[in-house]
């Protein structure tokens, strides 16, 4: 008597259970699990994408700074002054300090005209192609004698 009663009884519990919590799952799962929350997502990607896109447009700023100091550093041509220079001789391909040799520039035949005007017509005029610091500078190389680059006052 007992095998027909117990299909019975737990077909009829479980039955109605079922129906109910499919129901209820049914109901809570659908509204809250595809609408909320791919919503959220796609929106937090959304601003987390686009504030990146307009940081780099203020950086370009900086340079016009970085362009100057590589030029600084850039400075293959050589910068002759009163001084001797060490380099690369273009003519010989040695690295040579360059020989200094002084000549009567533009600075020193105005120093010469100005001293004349000045009165100092006695020899005084002549000071100045004397003096290396009124004199232009040219640059050679001791090894080849070749004129590398001369250094103007003016
Ligand atoms: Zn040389």
């Amino acid at each position: 008597m007992s095998a027909p009663a117990a299909p019975g009884a737990s077909s009829i519990p479980s039955a109605p259970p079922s129906y109910e919590e499919t129901l209820a799952f049914s109901s809570c799962y659908p509204p809250p699990v595809p609408g909320t929350v791919p919503g959220v997502w796609s929106g937090a990607d959304a601003k987390g994408v686009n504030p990146p896109a307009y940081y780099p447009q203020p950086v370009p700023a900086p340079n016009p700074n970085a362009i100057t100091v590589q030029t600084v550093y850039v400075q293959q041509p050589v910068s002759y002054f009163d001084r001797p220079v060490q380099m690369c001789c273009p003519s010989c391909n040695k690295m040579i300090v360059t020989h200094l040799s002084y000549n009567a520039g533009a600075l020193t035949w105005l120093s010469c005209g100005s001293l004349c005007l000045l009165g100092c017509a006695a020899g005084c005029c002549f000071i100045p192609f004397c003096v290396d610091a009124l004199q232009d500078v040219d640059h050679y190389c001791p090894n080849c004698k070749a004129l590398l680059g001369t250094y103007k006052r003016l």
